[in-house]
């Protein structure tokens, strides 16, 4: 036993520091092609105490801690690089308060983002953001990656619903920080800020998250379009129509045929589809027609359409949906997964370009994903040895770049992204992220290698 798992035993028990090795296999991975880091521990908390007792003594005794939620991160966030302590959260999940008076939950960080939406929905409320992953991961992770997914094209990205949260820092300082009401100006907006900051600010103890009232049933309204380059043109002819479904997703062809089920049969031929989520349209099918006229009008109409309006249908289509990148990885010896976002109008361009830098590197490429937001997630596949694989990736990001985009909508920059951070933001602007790293965490415990350089 080292002196780092003596310590910890001594200080927080066998109850909460594991040496198991199943266990600390299971914390040395996320869902990306980050590869494997064991940590030398994982410590798993069942209250914000003992938080604070893991930070304090991670600062006097120098070592690393990586915070840990269901490890579905697609950027390698929660891989612990430098070994040390996984901070696991799966004991802190409660769902402390859903108040359908002031439309607020309060949460530790352990919960998922599914069983949050169920209380909310229980009480009569709805907590928008739906990651695909949300059976699965956690709203700390949600949190600290400031996750997107299908709807937050009408309802916009988890920071939009965190309301406040407490949290503790390298050194064991507990504190809270944002407010309950949905207004609050009061000093510089630190929630903001620890919200996406990949766990390397601070760890989240609890999360104040706010409620919106149910929307009507929706259903679902899927596009065929003969290309895939047509479907997603469609989307700006939708928002030049003022219609904004409470989601529009993209599946190309490849993806659509990954997405095929048993209870999910796409069509054979189309190069693409939209899925448009039309509230209220399980009980008004007819509102259909208001986005096949506007497509219409526009010289965009669809080859096909399909009607998901009962529930059960419109569940297939989505659960074949949320499986479309573990069946891409499954059909091909080796996948590469990028989530770029550029501006809506512009995805023409980048699948062209995609598609172009696929043919001439020999790959295969698959685009699904949040098509509303600009957002696609970009699959390079190949059976062959993905030595193509880095160029893809450069050549996908320098065109990104080239058309205003970012080179992470959603999955956060991690490990896998940091040395391209350069090529986004100016020497000045990555100057002021080391800042408020060393202001957080001057000798650079919490979750190293992630997000900018190892703090000097
Ligand atoms: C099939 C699939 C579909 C996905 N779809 C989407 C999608 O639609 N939209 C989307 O945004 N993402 C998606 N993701 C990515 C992933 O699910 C999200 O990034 C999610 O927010 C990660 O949550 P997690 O609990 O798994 O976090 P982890 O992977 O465990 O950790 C992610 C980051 O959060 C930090 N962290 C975790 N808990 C805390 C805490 N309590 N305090 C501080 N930091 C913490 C970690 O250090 C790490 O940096 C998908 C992933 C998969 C596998």
């Amino acid at each position: 036993m080292t002196r780092l798992d003596q310590l910890l035993l001594r200080e927080l028990g066998p109850d909460v520091v594991s040496l198991d090795q199943d266990l600390l296999r299971d914390c040395s991975h996320d869902e990306s092609e980050q590869e494997a880091v064991m940590p030398d521990v994982v410590v798993t908390p069942a209250d914000p105490l003992q938080v604070e007792i893991l930070l304090r003594l991670a600062a006097e005794h120098r070592f690393f801690v990586t915070p840990r939620g269901a490890g579905t991160g697609k950027s390698g966030g929660s891989v612990p690089m430098r070994g040390g302590v996984s901070l696991s959260f799966h004991r802190m999940d409660a769902i402390l308060e859903v108040d359908p008076e002031n439309l607020l939950a309060v949460v530790e960080p352990g919960a998922t983002c599914e069983r949050l939406q169920q209380a909310a929905w229980d009480a009569g409320l709805f907590y928008p953001p739906d990651p695909a992953s949300l059976a699965t991961c956690s709203l700390g992770g949600n949190v600290a990656e400031n996750a997107g997914g299908p709807r937050a094209f009408r309802y916009g990205v988890t920071r939009e619903y965190v309301l406040g949260l407490e949290a503790v820092r390298i050194g064991g300082q507990r504190f809270d920080v944002g407010h309950r009401p949905v207004k609050g100006v009061s000093g510089y907006d630190l929630t903001a800020l620890l919200t996406g900051s990949e766990g390397t600010l601070a760890v989240f103890s609890k999360l104040i998250f706010k409620l919106i009232p149910q929307p009507k049933a929706p259903g679902l309204l899927i596009l065929y379009f003969p290309s895939v380059h047509e479907a997603v043109r469609a989307v700006t002819v939708l928002v030049q129509n003022q219609l904004f479904p409470m989601a529009l997703e993209l599946l190309d062809r490849r993806s659509l045929d990954a997405a095929r089920t048993e209870t999910f049969s796409p069509s054979s031929i189309a190069g693409g589809a939209l899925f448009c989520e039309l509230e209220g349209l399980a009980d008004a099918p007819h509102l259909a027609q208001g986005v096949l006229d506007a497509l219409a009008r526009a010289g965009a109409a669809p080859s096909d359409h399909v009607l998901a309006a009962d529930p059960v249908t419109a569940g297939a289509a989505w659960n074949a949906r949320r499986d479309v990148s573990s069946r891409l990885k499954a059909l091909h010896a080796r996948k590469i997964s990028e989530d770029v976002a550029v501006p809506r109008a512009l995805l023409p361009e980048l699948v062209l370009g995609i598609r172009e830098i696929a043919g001439e590197l020999g790959l295969e490429s698959a685009c699904y994903g949040h098509a509303g937001d600009g957002n696609l997630h970009v699959n390079f596949l190949t059976d062959g040895d993905g030595a193509a694989f880095a160029t893809a990736v450069e050549r996908l990001f320098r065109l990104t770049l080239l058309l205003g985009g970012t080179l992470s909508g959603e999955h956060g920059i991690g490990t896998l992204k940091r040395r391209f951070l350069p090529a986004e933001h100016a020497p000045a602007v990555l100057d002021m992220f080391m800042a408020v790293k060393r202001a957080w965490d001057p000798d650079g415990l919490l979750n190293p290698g992630k997000v900018l350089d190892s703090v000097p």
